[in-house]
C-alpha cells in the first residue's frame, strides 16, 4: 500500500505512521524526521532549512520536493510507502503524483487525521524529547519518572523549538491556510481514497481504527 498520512501538527502522524508502517510493512518517510537530520547535519542545506523550521515556516517546495524525491526513488525492501508530513502543500501534492506516476506505483490511499485545535496546542507544546536517546515523553500525558529526565538514559529532556506555543500558533495557521486543502485536492482526485480518523481518541484506539480500515482495504485489494 502506498499511503500519504494527512493531519495537523500535533493530530498523532508521527506515532500512527510508526504503528502502520511497522504493521503493514510499508517504509516509513517523515519529512519532518529528514529536514531535521539534514538540518542537525550543519551543512549549507541545513542552514537554510533551520531558518525556515524554527521559524515554523513551511520549507519551500523546490526544496523538500527534491529531498522526498530522492528518498521516495531510493530502492528498499518494503514494498509499500507512508509518507507522513509530506506533501504539505497543493504542489507539492502535484509533484509526487508526477513522481508516482512515473514509477508506476500511484497513491491508494490519503489517510487524514482530525483533531480540534485546542486538544493539538495542549498536545505539542507539552511534549518533551531526550536528545540522547530519542525517547518521546508529554508533561501531561506521558510524563517522565522525574520531571525533566529521560527515564531511559538520564538525560535532560529538551522541547523542539518549534514546539513553544508562539510557534505551535504560527504551524496550525500555516496547516489551515496551506495543507488543509490537500483534502480537496484529493477528494476531486478520488473521493473514495480519503479516509477520515479521529484523531482526539487516544493513540491505541486510534490505531486501532486505522488498522481496521487499512485492513479491509488491503484485503479488498486482494
Ligand atoms: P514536522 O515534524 O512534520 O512537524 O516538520 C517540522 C518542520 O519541517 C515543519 O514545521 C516545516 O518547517 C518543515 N517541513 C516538514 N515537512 C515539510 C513539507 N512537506 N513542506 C515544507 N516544510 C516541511
Amino acid at each position: 500500500m502506498r499511503i500519504v498520512l494527512l493531519g495537523a501538527p500535533g493530530a498523532g502522524k508521527g506515532t500512527q505512521a510508526k504503528r502502520l508502517a511497522d504493521r503493514f510493512h510499508m517504509r516509513h518517510l517523515s519529512s519532518g524526521d529528514i529536514l531535521r537530520a539534514e538540518k542537525s547535519s550543519g551543512s549549507d542545506l541545513g542552514k537554510t532549512l533551520a531558518q525556515y523550521m524554527d521559524a515554523g515556516k513551511l520549507v519551500p517546495d523546490d526544496v523538500v520536493v527534491r529531498v522526498m524525491a530522492q528518498a521516495i526513488a531510493a530502492p528498499r525492501q518494503e514494498t509499500g510507502l507512508l509518507l507522513d508530513g509530506f506533501p504539505r502543500t497543493v504542489p507539492q501534492a502535484r509533484a509526487l503524483d508526477v513522481q508516482l506516476e512515473a514509477l508506476g506505483a500511484p497513491l491508494d490511499l490519503v489517510a487524514a487525521i482530525d483533531v480540534p485545535e485546542s486538544l493539538i496546542v495542549e498536545r505539542i507544546t507539552g511534549r518533551r524529547s531526550c536528545p540522547q536517546c530519542g525517547e518521546a515523553y508529554h508533561v501531561r500525558f506521558l510524563p517522565p519518572r522525574q520531571a525533566g529526565v529521560c527515564d531511559k538514559c538520564g538525560s535532560r529532556l529538551v522541547q523542539r523549538d518549534d514546539d513553544k506555543e508562539e510557534v505551535v500558533r504560527k504551524r496550525l495557521a500555516v496547516y489551515r491556510e496551506q495543507t488543509e486543502p490537500l483534502v480537496e485536492y484529493y477528494r476531486r482526485k478520488d473521493a473514495g481514497k480519503v479516509l477520515f480518523f479521529d484523531g482526539a481518541k487516544a493513540p491505541d484506539a486510534v490505531t486501532a481504527d486505522m488498522v481496521e480500515t487499512l485492513g479491509r482495504y488491503q484485503q479488498s485489494e486482494g
